[in-house]
Parts: structure tokens; sequence; C-alpha cells
């Protein structure tokens, strides 16, 4: 038997999701009334204080965030000013983030409404980048009803330039390929660059250097007693599309665990297990989204109390499918169970690896001697996971026969 092994040449394809005018359309969704209304939210403009959003509908009379309240009722005085309810719109982040890891685990949020997603490995179950950016922005959309524009390039700088393209409720594909960037890039004025702040600029233009063509054609050696070394180095690189830091915030290569804890203490035995096992799908999606292998699972236990207790064991051989999973997280509870009332439950799986093969290389064998990552069983659950993926986490449920 062998094992393919994943290229290390690929294509990274990032995207770049940043939420449109994100604290103004939650209150303009909210506030079915203010739709089509200039609204800010912010400090009100009798106070020093400035705008934090405002609606599209406001920003066509030239405000724009950050700008102080008094400055921005003077250019448009009949709009509507909302103080900042900052835990609604956490509350609307968390749904956002949620989505996005429906996609990918490697997401890295940069504020409340913004975010990178590394959606590489993911590009057999949703389909190419700009087909998963559509399928994303659709999924928002129906989840919290706003909109939000998101950059399609092969990483973060690239993305993120991308996404600001075309707002609101954009989608911007960049070019992949090194001559594309190069002409993407050329036009963009430089204060998109990154780490280009109001004095950087003014350096910069007194120069000459007023786009990144300009970046691309100085030399180094140039640049460097303009603006120092270190920023000279960065901004060449990034001047033609270059840019290697890899999407933070997953957890490559450590763990993933996801737990329930109950509205309530629940002593229905039943009700407990048929949660575990909806955590223990979760975390194998994520698995084969991610591209790997589990060699050890765990699972939790916290009873009313908050007593809690956990019981772990090898997955021989690492897998990823459901069947064995579930197995694992089965024969885990039963270690656990008792008859007290549970408050919460989770799944885990840990040593994770991109090949059902132990660290060392060894293939690992079950007690039968069978070595084996039971591709009829990955097959199985890759397939529940694209019909998931195009109907709804809900679409497909276990038969009790499965679970018993
Ligand atoms: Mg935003």
């Amino acid at each position: 038997m062998s094992f393919k092994v994943m290229s290390s040449t690929r294509t990274d394809i990032i995207l770049h999701v940043d939420m449109d005018a994100f604290f103004a359309a939650v209150e303009q969704r909210d506030r079915p009334e203010l739709r089509g209304l200039p609204v800010m939210v912010g400090s009100p403009p009798d106070q020093r204080g400035v705008v934090a959003t405002c609606s599209y509908e406001a920003r066509r009379f030239g405000v724009h965030s950050a700008m102080p309240s008094r400055t921005a009722y003077q250019k448009c005085p009949d709009a509507i000013f909302l103080p900042v309810r900052m835990e609604r719109y956490q509350e609307v982040s968390h749904q956002i983030m949620e989505v996005f890891e429906s996609f990918t685990p490697w997401v890295e949020p940069l504020s409340i409404d913004e975010a990178f997603l590394d959606v590489t490995g993911a590009v057999r179950l949703f389909g190419d980048g700009p087909a998963m950016a559509r399928r994303l922005k659709a999924r928002v959309r129906a989840v919290t009803g706003l909109t939000c524009s998101v950059g399609v390039a092969p990483n973060k700088f690239l993305a993120k330039l991308a996404s600001e393209c075309q707002k609101p409720d954009g989608l911007t594909v960049t070019p992949f390929d090194a001559a594309g960037i190069h002409a993407f890039l050329g036009p963009l004025p430089i204060e998109r660059m990154w780490g280009v702040g109001r004095k950087t600029k003014h350096v910069l233009l007194s120069h000459g250097i007023r786009t990144f063509s300009d970046l691309q054609a100085i030399p180094e050696d140039r640049l460097s007693p303009v603006i120092g070394g270190a920023a000279a180095a960065s901004f060449k690189q990034r001047a033609l599309g270059v840019d290697d830091r890899p999407v933070g915030g997953g957890q490559r290569e450590k763990s993933i665990s996801r737990e329930t804890t109950f509205s309530e203490d629940v002593t229905d035995f039943d009700r407990v297990r048929a949660a575990l096992l909806d955590l223990t799908e979760d975390v194998g999606r994520r698995l084969r989204l991610a591209g790997l292998y589990a060699g050890t699972a765990q699972c939790k236990l916290r009873w009313a109390g908050f007593e809690t207790a956990t019981r772990q064991r090898p997955l021989v051989p690492a897998c990823r499918d459901d069947a064995h999973l579930r197995q694992a997280a089965l024969d885990l509870f039963a270690r656990l169970a008792s008859t007290r009332p549970v408050r919460l439950i989770g799944f885990g799986v840990a040593d994770l690896r991109t090949t059902p093969t132990a660290a060392d290389g060894q293939l690992a064998l079950d007690l039968d001697g069978a070595a084996s990552d039971d591709p009829k069983q990955e097959r199985v659950s890759q397939t529940v996971d694209a019909l998931r993926a195009r109907y709804g986490p809900r679409s497909i449920r276990r038969a009790s026969s499965l679970v018993n």
C-alpha cells in the first residue's frame, strides 16, 4: 500500500474577508427603518470623539471611519448618530468566524470583522478559490444578513489588497502568476502598501515614488537610505507581491477539539451521547479539511459541580474518517460515563500528521496486523462532507443503527 505525499509546491489559496461597514450594517440590519439612511456609529456630534463606522450612505457625504464626529456632522447634518454596541457586534462577529471555520480550520482573525482564511486544503470540497469565495459570501449573508468583500489570492498581502478593491459586496481575484501579479500591483498608490502611514508616504512622494510600479523599479540600495534597510527590503518584496507569512490562528499540527456546554445539566444518557457524536463528526470534518490524520483521541466530560475528567487513547492506525473517530469517542465515553448529570461534553484529536504513518515513518499496525488508513471509510466521510458543504450541516443525519 502506498501513500501520496502532499505536494509542497502547490499554490496556496488565501482569502481575506472583510465585512462591509460592519457596525453600521449591523445597526441597519437590526433596525430596518435605518436602511438606506446615513448612519454613523460612534461618538455623538456634540462630544469630542470619532466615528467608528459609517454606512455607505454616509460615505457619499465624504464621511469616513476615525473622522471626528463633529466634522462628520458638518458634512452630513441629517445623519443618524448611534452609540457603539460592542457586545452586539461581538455576537455577530462570533457567527461570522463560525462560518469561516466551516470552510477551513486555518482562520486568522485580524479584527472583529475581518480574517484571513487559508483554504488551500478545502478546494476539493468547495471548488476553486472564486467558487469558494462566492459560497462563503452566500453563507455569511444567509447566517447574518450582512455582506462582506472577499479577496482571493496566493498570499495574505495580495488577498487583503484585493478585498478592498470592490467594496461593498465585492469579490476580487488577483492573478496567481508572477507577471500577472506584477501588472496587478503596478498602478496601486504607495499608501496601499502595508506599513506606509502619512509620514512614510510623504517621504516616498518627495522622492518621486508614487506607485507600486515605482517601488518595483527602484533598486533596493537606493530605497534603503530613504526609508531604512528593513522597510526597503520588505517594501521591495511586497511590491512584487511576495509574502510568505502563513495564515496563523489555526491549530496546525497541535490538536482539534470541540465541546458543548448544555444549557441545563443533562441526565439523559442518549442525549449526551448524541451530542458527543455531533462533536466527533465536526472534529472529523475539520481534520479532513486540514488534510491531517489523528493519532490520539480524547473525550472530556464535566459533571454538574464542575468536576471534570478526560480519557485519551491512541488511534492505531492514525485516521480521519467518521467511523473510526466515532468508535473511539464511544469507547472513551463508556469509560467516563456515570449516572451523574452532565454539564459539558467534549471531543478532540491530537498527534496530528499528514499521513497515517507514525512520526518515525513506520506505518502503524493495528492489533490484527492490518496496516490501513481505511480509504473506503474516508471516502464515505468525504462524501458526507461534500453534501453538508452544499446542503448545510444538518442535511445528513446519522442512521440510528450507526451509533449503536
Ligand atoms: Mg470591515
